[in-house]
């Protein structure tokens, strides 16, 4: 292959720079020029007047110069248009014409998607899995994943000092939507007390009575981290009539639970002084940990070897510690598992 293309899609996550310095490493040691695609897949669409815009030569000079930041230099957006079978052929004739033979897709599993029908439109292309969610059941870490766990401890720390100074209990809202993972490690990583997650169904009182139990025997500033999609797995409780009835103000009825109402309900449940932190994209944007710095480095050479091989169509990951392959097909039929073990030990502790 004389030419390669990377694009970054879906949400960014720490770690997508370095993962573009170590292609166009590689791409460079191999002979390989390499082409920049902006926003996602929205690039490869060449919507833009000016085609630098969706699609530029990489100079490895001013990548070196990126490595280290946070976000992503080629930028990320979701492209709606990219679900249209026409708009993907449009798209695999753009990178035709440009003399891009493979691509690297850096992303979570909808650019996965994506990466797998333009193999199917004979594209070859190798995934780097660029998602701070932890949601790919193939691989142990995604990247971005370690980086926003660690942003999170920190965070976490921050509020506990807090709450330790003036005995009073915390919640903290960290990302994950559909994953519990980045709630789950932030916990098992800060000594947090009390962990919600989308995958398990849990009920206010449950937690309230938790939170009661740990003031009682001596903790009055214990912690409750819940990931944003945790909601969903609340067993149905009026919360707007327990706090209306309380006589606390603005709970409108077409307002959905947030962590500013869990602790306004455990304030009223617990007599104390419960605070909410979201912690927000604080998660998203911070500089990549030595951990995701390191996979972004192998995975990014892996991926350029793939590609400079006829490898196409698979994805990168790492399992046991260590960096390794396989096709995308197979990593999107692989189910994830809660590590439900952890979550008891979290919760019990
Ligand atoms: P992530 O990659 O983080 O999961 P999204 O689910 O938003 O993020 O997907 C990113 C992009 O991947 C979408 O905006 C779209 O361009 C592309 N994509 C997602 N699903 C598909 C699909 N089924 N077929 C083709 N492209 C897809």
């Amino acid at each position: 292959m004389r030419r390669i293309g990377v694009l970054t899609s879906g949400g960014d996550a720490p770690g997508m720079n370095a993962a573009v310095m170590a292609v166009a490493k590689a791409a460079r040691y191999y002979g390989m020029s390499l082409i920049g695609i902006k926003r996602g897949y929205n690039g490869t669409l060449c919507h833009s007047r000016n085609i630098e815009d969706d699609m530029v030569e990489l100079d490895l000079d001013t990548i070196l110069d990126i490595a280290d930041l946070p976000g992503t230099y080629l930028r990320t957006a979701r492209c709606l248009d990219f679900l249209k079978p026409e708009m993907r052929m449009h798209a695999a004739n753009n990178i035709r014409e440009m003399g891009i033979e493979g691509i690297v897709v850096i992303g979570g599993d909808g650019s996965y998607q994506g990466a797998r029908s333009l193999c199917e439109l004979g594209i070859p292309c190798v995934g780097i899995p660029g998602t701070i969610d932890n949601d790919l059941a193939y691989t142990e870490n995604t990247l971005g994943f370690d980086t926003a766990v660690n942003s999170c401890m920190e965070d976490v720390r921050a509020i506990r000092a807090t709450s330790r100074s003036h005995d009073r209990p915390g919640v903290a809202e960290v990302m994950g939507r559909h994953c519990g993972d980045i709630a789950l490690r932030t916990c098992a990583s800060t000594g947090a007390e009390i962990c919600i997650v989308p995958e398990v169904p849990w009920s206010i009182q449950e937690v309230a009575d938790r939170l009661c139990r740990l003031i009682d025997n001596g903790n009055p500033r214990a912690t409750v981290v819940v990931a944003e999609g945790a909601w969903d797995a609340m067993h149905p409780f009026d919360w707007q009539h327990f706090l209306t009835e309380r006589g606390v103000k603005h709970v409108y009825p077409d307002t959905t639970i947030n962590s500013e109402y869990l602790a306004l309900i455990l304030k009223h449940k617990c007599s104390a002084e419960v605070r909410a932190t979201v912690l927000g994209y604080t998660q998203r944007g911070r500089h990549p940990s030595a951990y995701d710095s390191w996979f972004a480095f192998e995975a990014g050479n892996l991926a350029v070897n793939l590609l400079r091989n006829g490898i196409g169509n698979q994805v990168i990951g790492i399992k046991d510690g260590r960096v390794f392959y396989m096709p995308i097909t197979m990593a999107l039929q692989q189910k994830r598992e809660f590590d439900l073990a952890l979550y008891n030990l979290v919760n019990s502790l």
